[in-house]
């Protein structure tokens, strides 16, 4: 889930929160964005994918928040390269870090088919 803002790198072009597809991040009056509801956070990366800046920092476990050193993910190399492996923005012609998530398109259509419906259907919780 979101963890990390770095105000330092943020030009304060607000396309984050605009993107968040929960509200998990709203705009400070300083323009620089907030973690408003880290719980509500769903762990898409989409904030990553659209911040040409690098500011944000999306930690992998979508199941709870996590105490991370700012620093050291600073100095890890991790700031920007969901962004860059997903052939992003200025990595698209790059031919190292190409888009690969049109291969999620099968997945997808299994998830919409007649035969996994009612697979998924029995996993939904049952009132007690
Ligand atoms: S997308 Fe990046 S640069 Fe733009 S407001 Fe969000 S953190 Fe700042
Ligand atoms: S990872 Fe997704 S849900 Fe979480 S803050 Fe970023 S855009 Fe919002």
């Amino acid at each position: 889930m979101i963890e990390l803002i770095y105000s330092d790198l943020c030009n304060g072009c607000g396309k984050c929160v605009e993107v968040c597809p929960t509200n998990a991040l709203s705009l400070g009056t300083d323009a620089i964005p907030l973690i408003r509801d880290q719980s509500a956070c769903q762990t898409c990366f989409m904030c990553e994918l659209y911040c040409v800046s690098d500011a944000l920092y999306v930690d992998p476990d979508c199941e709870q928040p996590r105490s991370l050193d700012p620093h050291a993910i600073r100095n890890s190399g991790l700031l920007g390269q969901y962004r860059r492996d997903s052939g992003w923005n200025e990595w698209a012609e790059n031919p190292h870090y190409q888009n690969q998530h049109w291969r999620m398109d099968g997945i997808f259509a299994l998830a919409r088919s007649a035969e996994l419906q009612p697979k998924l259907a029995a996993l939904k919780p049952t009132k007690l």
